[in-house]
């Protein structure tokens, strides 16, 4: 599943296509993902111009001139193929640009979605509106954090992949986090020092910026005929490592469930 750094090399790569050209042709090839495309989206996009792209958690946003955005999440299997030799049956929207570039975003699980949103708007679309801040941006301070799980009792690693707590943190990031922060995913949230969270915040921002960087790293490849935005294989610490050594202390790496998701640590390096 595409995480935060996945979106965000998608983003940087479809700017390379978009970011200020004309939509010459905007073709939906079925009517729905998760849900069904917007029914203007066709005529909104047509000839709009792109004025700029951008990520807000999990989500890629291309913006146009026509004071509206198209918000787009790639779910569980989505990919944006970048002037593919041909169209497949899961390329299920179409970009092309006036430079004769095709961008077809391909999705065969169809968890994804495709909104159009006004640009000013966007900071209180639904979605949005409960959005705790980017990991990566200011809003995320050990501060916060103190102050967002004061008095809860919930595990820190659940808390962590609560959108309301922190936008856009996924299973990944959040175990190699609380790893590399020595904190086990299994404390009480409001009962982690301050210290522990003052290890954690940049923790979270070194593992994702780590990530978008190994991704930015695969970028020149999208250039290539077929190129396929989004997945990147990347080392981990801890992630899908049950049994293995702890690349600190040697001890076996563990695997719980935690609200129907593994977690993998390390019961030595995390308390
Ligand atoms: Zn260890």
């Amino acid at each position: 599943m595409p995480e935060l750094p996945e979106v965000e090399t998608t983003v940087r790569g479809l700017a390379r296509y978009l970011d200020g050209e004309r939509l010459a042709r905007v073709e939906t090839r079925r009517g729905d993902l998760r849900r069904p495309f917007p029914p203007d989206l066709v005529q909104v996009l047509t000839g709009a111009t792109v004025t700029g792209l951008s990520r807000r958690a999990k989500y890629g946003l291309i913006h146009t001139d026509r004071s509206q955005t198209m918000v787009f999440h790639l779910g569980m299997s989505g990919r944006w193929r970048i002037d593919p030799d041909e169209l497949g049956k899961h390329d299920h929207l179409v970009l092309e640009t006036g430079s004769s570039h095709l961008l077809a975003l391909c999705d065969p699980r169809r968890f994804g979605s495709v909104d159009l949103v006004p640009t000013d708007g966007l900071d209180s679309w639904a979605p949005f509106a409960a959005m705790g801040p980017e990991p990566l941006g200011p809003g995320l301070t050990a501060a916060y954090l103190k102050e967002a799980l004061a008095g809860r009792s919930a595990a820190i690693k659940l808390m962590l992949l609560d959108q309301r707590i922190v936008a856009g943190l996924g299973n990944i990031y959040v175990c190699e986090a609380l790893f590399r922060a020595g904190i086990s995913p299994v404390r009480a949230a409001g009962k982690v020092s301050a210290a522990a969270l003052a290890r954690l915040v940049p923790a979270i921002k070194a593992v994702l910026a780590e990530a978008i960087e190994a991704g930015g790293s695969t970028l020149r490849d999208y250039a290539q005929p077929d190129g396929e935005l989004g997945y990147f294989s990347k080392q981990f610490d801890v992630y899908d490592r049950e049994g293995q050594p702890c690349v600190r202390c040697g001890a076996p790496i563990r695997r719980i469930v935690q609200g129907g998701r593994s977690t993998w640590y390390c019961a030595g390096c995390q308390k």
